[in-house]
């Protein structure tokens, strides 16, 4: 076992949970720029997400990477401010709470590791994880902002909460799931959700950021915009406003220049109520006397607001200053300014043409406040935002003394970035500018709530989505394990019913072997009782009904071994060239006796032009019989007709009968295995195998079975076979009849353990005219074949001392040029191909047929002749 040090397991451990702390830092960065300011909180915390992941996938003691991470991202979202260290520790503490609870919940109600596949476990998952635990951080967050007056009233106290539930709850619902597909156990599920739920999460979220950026940008641009339209608006309005104040003070010149004697107690009354709305306009002063420059009774004031309606001498003029008006205004018509604090000092010369003589008649002084009149200027305007400085240009040849720029208004704090727009009016003798600033609170006001809902909606989505996707790719892991146990049920049965179809096979082959030997003795002796001249008619007919009921038995074997063949999909078909015309001849003979029996016509039409095809002979005589003899079982009179023609590679066979017919119900059924339907007056033979067989075989050609019938009347059954031409076409087989005359010099060896089997086959090759020895096991036959040159061997495979495949391993292994056949009760594929290829020429299956027997011979002379 791999044994640790603790400290260094704890070095580990507190590296992990710098990690944590930096990536929580990452991720709290990310949430803050989904802030609506003046919120300090933004309504998407992926650091929450990743808190409950880290702890639920490594456990409580990364909380410390939380606090850490949730302390820094508080810090930098009030700008490091000290103030707020309290905001700071309240934001880990609330991270840190809501992140052990979150964690401890899911642990201990649905339990982790969990690969979350059922929707109950999921929802609930989600529910701990996100809205539960999150009440903890909204809640111990927002309490020190509040305490702090950062929040103060009811309304920006619930939004503030609701911005951190919902956030952390959106990163809960968003990254939680992301994280944990990347590393949580078990692995094989939360892997596979890669593709399924975090790639459609990660693209949704970033289309919601790209999406929030956009409208940012564009919202930033159109802010600016109207912030510039303001800026025009506000510039003109002030314009106006002052040409509004000059147009007031024309009015009091006109009344100076019409009036020769003027009473300070007129202007004032004239001040009063022309100058009443002009708020801005603080003092009105008026120096009428410039020859007799004495201090008293020369001013005269109005006070807007008309707190006084008595002539007084409110302020008075420095000398200073009122030597420059004067000498300023001396014989000019031109309005100017002089800047105070706070303001302006607007100054009309009173100038009058006597008799072509220009005459200086005084000054009309208007103090203005600069608050006052942007206040007036602007008052019903849209100010909102507006940071604005106003600033004269003085005009610096009338007055060499004050050039320069002079600030007169402010409302913003420091202006030492650049304005983003400045407009110039002209201001009696000067300019003005106007310099309008970005306000960096109002900036951010810029992403104004519309955006926000989308953003919100957006990342509502992604959560939702996450939700949908992993409780649908969970239903697929659920149908997939209920598959995959089905399935492993399946291939169990599947194994099982295989390895009993394969014992019911070995049982068949078994019962076939165990049949077909004592069958071969009665079949064989009926063959030579058959021919023995002295047997008497009585006698002959006995013996073809023994015949009769062997043949009928042998059938039955060999269907029950076809169908088990068919259904374990094990039967092949043996192409090669065949002589069809043989074959029909072959077919009708084997049928021949019963029809005779029966007293029925067996007819045969043959159109076929050619006499060798290519197909499996064997299985379409079985075919034929099966139909022909079904035919004839079924029918009391009448005649068995056996229809045959070929065109465009297709042969087609028909056998109809007049016999009981078929009901239409029954058309259909009569195919399946094991099935007879009702035959009235005909006693049942057979099992109902013969049809089900004939359809496979067919079927297995690509050929074509239907029957059409007429119940009473008789049934027609039409196959048809696409059978190729043989390119050989020409009897290959020379007739049966007068081939014993060859057979004259065959020496022939048989060898079988059993009396009966070995007296049978011995007398059948006697009688065909051939030299015989016999052997009862494989040592006898091996001395005999090392004693004497035999043409051909005749093995039985199951003996005693020797088999048969022993034998003939044993005589390939000597190079003999020796015929073997194997003469065996073994009926299936794997018997015959185990003997061909321990070295056998020719597998012949008991029981024997005559002229099997003298093909076998007629084909080792072949070759012997050959050789
Ligand atoms: P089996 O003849 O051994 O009963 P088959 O599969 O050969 O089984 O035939 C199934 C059933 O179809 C038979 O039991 C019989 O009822 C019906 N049948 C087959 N051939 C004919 C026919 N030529 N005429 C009438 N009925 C037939």
């Amino acid at each position: 076992m791999l044994y640790r040090s603790p400290l260094i397991q704890f070095g580990k451990n507190l590296i992990l949970i710098g990690v944590i702390a930096g990536i929580y830092f990452v991720f709290g960065l990310l949430g803050l720029l989904f802030r609506i300011p003046p919120d300090p909180i933004g309504f998407l915390m992926p650091s929450a997400g990743l808190a409950l992941a880290a702890t639920l996938l490594l456990g409580n003691w990364i909380l410390p990477g939380v606090a850490i991470g949730g302390f820094c991202v508080s810090a930098w979202a009030f700008d490091f401010n000290p103030g707020f260290v309290s905001v700071y520790a309240a934001s880990a503490i609330g991270s840190t709470l809501s992140a052990l609870i979150g964690a401890g919940l899911i642990r201990k109600i649905i339990g982790f590791p969990n690969p979350l596949v059922k929707g109950k476990n999921i929802i609930l998952f989600m529910f701990l994880g996100g809205p539960l635990s999150c009440l903890m951080s909204a809640t111990i967050g927002i309490t020190p902002l509040y305490a702090l007056g950062v929040t103060t009233t009811l309304t920006s106290i619930a939004s503030g909460w609701l911005s951190w539930w919902v956030g952390g709850i959106l990163g809960v619902l968003i990254f939680t799931p992301l994280i944990l597909i990347l590393f949580a156990e078990p692995q094989p599920i939360w892997h596979r959700r890669r593709a399924t739920v975090g790639l459609p999460i990660v693209l949704t979220f970033a289309l919601v950021v790209v999406l929030f950026f956009y409208l940012d940008r564009i919202g930033r641009q159109q802010y600016t915009e109207q912030l510039k339209e303001q800026a025009i608006t506000l510039s003109r309005a002030l314009k106006n406003r002052i040409s509004l104040d000059l147009s007031a003070l024309y009015g009091l010149k006109s009344f100076l220049l019409s009036s020769t004697a003027i009473e300070p107690q007129e202007v004032l009354l004239l001040a009063n109520q022309s100058l009443f709305s002009f708020k801005e306009i603080k003092l009105i002063s008026w120096i009428n006397d410039k020859e007799n420059p004495g201090e008293k009774n020369q001013f005269f004031s109005a006070n807007n607001g008309q707190q006084h309606n008595k002539p007084k001498a409110l302020r008075l003029l420095s000398p200073e200053l009122r030597k420059k008006i004067l000498e300023r205004s001396s014989f000019s018509e031109t309005e100017f300014l002089i800047p105070e604090k706070n303001g302006f000092r607007l100054v009309v010369p009173i100038v009058k043409k006597i008799d072509q003589e220009i005459k200086d008649l005084g000054v009309i002084i208007a103090s203005v406040s600069i608050e006052g009149l942007i206040h007036q200027a602007l008052d019903g305007l849209n100010t909102a935002n507006c940071s604005m400085t106003v600033s004269a240009v003085q005009d610096t040849v009338a007055n060499s003394t004050n050039t320069g720029i002079k600030n007169l208004y402010t409302n913003i704090d420091n202006s030492d970035h650049e304005p983003y727009q400045t407009i110039t009016i002209p201001v009696a003798d000067q300019k003005w500018l106007l310099s309008f600033y970005r306000d960096s609170r109002c900036e951010k006001t810029g992403r104004h709530w519309p955006i926000g809902w989308i953003i919100f909606t957006g990342l509502w989505f992604t959560g939702i989505l996450g939700i949908v996707l992993l409780h649908l790719t969970g239903r697929y892991f659920r149908t997939e394990a209920v598959i995959e146990e089905r399935t492993k049920i399946l291939t169990q049965t599947k194994t099982a019913a295989e390895s009993a179809n394969q014992a019911k096979n070995q049982f068949l082959a078994n019962i076939s072997h165990e049949l077909r030997t004592p069958l071969n003795g009665i079949s064989g002796f009926t063959q030579l009782l058959e021919k023995k001249p002295s047997l008497d008619l009585e006698g002959k007919k006995q013996v073809a009904i023994i015949k009769q009921c062997s043949d009928n038995l042998l059938r039955l074997i060999n269907d029950i071994l076809d169908i088990s063949a068919i259904e374990s999909q094990q039967i092949k078909l043996d192409v090669d060239d065949f002589d069809f015309a043989l074959l029909l001849t072959d077919s009708l003979q084997i049928c021949k006796f019963r029809a005779d029996e029966k007293g029925l016509k067996l007819i045969a039409k043959n159109t076929c032009l050619f006499r060798n095809y290519l197909g499996d002979e064997k299985r379409i005589r079985q075919i034929l019989v099966n139909l022909i003899d079904n035919a004839i079982k079924y029918t009391s009179h009448g005649s068995v007709t056996v229809n045959v023609s070929y065109q465009l590679g297709v042969m087609d066979i028909s056998i109809a009968d007049t016999g009981c017919g078929i009901d239409m119900d029954d058309v259909e059924r009569i195919f399946f295995p094991f099935i007879q339907v009702s035959t009235n007056n005909y006693t049942r033979e057979g099992i109902g195998l013969g049809l089900s067989i004939t359809k496979e075989l067919v079927n297995l050609m690509d050929g074509n079975i239907s029957v059409s019938s007429q119940p009473g009347s008789g049934s027609i059954f039409t196959v048809t076979l696409p059978l190729p031409i043989s390119v050989k076409n020409q009897t290959k087989l020379m007739p049966l009849i007068g081939r014993e005359a060859q057979f004259k010099d065959l020496y022939v060896l048989v060898v079988d353990d059993s009396e009966i089997n070995l007296l049978f086959l011995v007398s059948m090759l006697e009688q065909l005219g051939c030299k015989v020895d016999s052997a009862m096991d494989g040592q006898q036959a091996l001395a005999l074949i090392e004693q004497h040159s035999y043409d051909l061997a005749l093995v039985d495979i199951n003996m005693p001392v020797m088999n048969g495949l022993e034998l003939v391993k044993k005589v390939r292994s000597q190079h003999r040029k020796l015929k073997v056949a194997a003469v065996s009760a073994y009926a299936d594929k794997e018997k015959i191909n185990e003997a061909l290829s321990a070295g056998f020429d020719i597998y012949l299956t008991k029981p024997i047929e005559e002229h099997q027997l003298a093909d076998l011979i007629h084909k080792g002379i072949d070759e012997s002749s050959e050789k």
